[in-house]
């Protein structure tokens, strides 16, 4: 699945324009910088491919990403948490993630990054109510694994697991990852190529 020549599909801002919804989508969020393009980078082995936009004030997207003959779709939802974020921003952001997260019935998992050296901040437990609202499974992949030393990330994924086993929609298995390091990613593959063959 992942050695196939991965690209760009499109953007959008609202849910008019959707592609079609054939094939299985697997949607990416966390707050912004979590590392959520270097990841999608990682996994497909594309480097241009999901590209960094960490500004404020830029419009919301979701951009989705394919690959020939392959039954997933990648999609890159925009980040949250801007510290400087306008309400009216943060609200369109809520809008068109939720209407996306509850109407699309192809959706199959939402991979939720957490930075490795921040662990679950307010945003991410907000983005938690939101897909526990939507009743759509996520799963916490950690990002930047390596910044921290093992014994902290053995402590921060039980901490992590502990927070997740109170969550309705929450997937128990956390799965760190280091796009620089490239480690996690094939377990990442792994887990993303059975839920599009499911
Ligand atoms: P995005 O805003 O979530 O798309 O984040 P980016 O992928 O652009 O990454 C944000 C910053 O974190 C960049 O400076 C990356 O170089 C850095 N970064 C991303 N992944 C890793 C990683 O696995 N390890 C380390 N050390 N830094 C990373």
């Amino acid at each position: 699945l992942f050695a196939r020549p991965w690209e760009f599909l499109t953007s959008v801002t609202d849910m008019a324009n959707l592609p079609d919804a054939a094939e299985a989508e697997i949607a990416f969020a966390g707050r912004s910088n979590v590392g959520k393009s270097s990841l999608i980078n990682a996994l497909t082995g594309r480097k241009g491919l999901a590209r960094t936009s960490s500004t404020p004030g830029r419009t919301q997207m979701l951009n989705f990403f394919v690959a020939p003959d392959t039954p997933l779709t990648i999609v890159d939802m925009p980040g949250y948490g801007y510290a400087q974020a306008p309400k009216e921003l943060v609200e369109a952001w809520t809008q068109l993630v939720f209407s996306y997260l509850r109407g699309r019935p192809n959706l199959r998992r939402v991979i939720l990054l957490i930075d490795s050296r921040h662990g679950i901040k307010k945003n991410d437990l907000e983005a938690m109510d939101l897909l526990d609202k939507a009743a759509v499974v996520y799963q916490v992949v950690l990002t930047k694994a390596d910044k921290i030393k093992p014994p902290q990330l053995k402590r921060l994924i039980a901490d992590t697991q502990a927070a997740l086993a109170k969550r309705v929609a929450a997937h128990p298995q956390i799965i760190a990852t280091s796009s620089e390091k490239n480690h996690g990613v094939d377990e990442l593959r792994a887990e993303l190529c059975l839920l599009a063959n499911q």
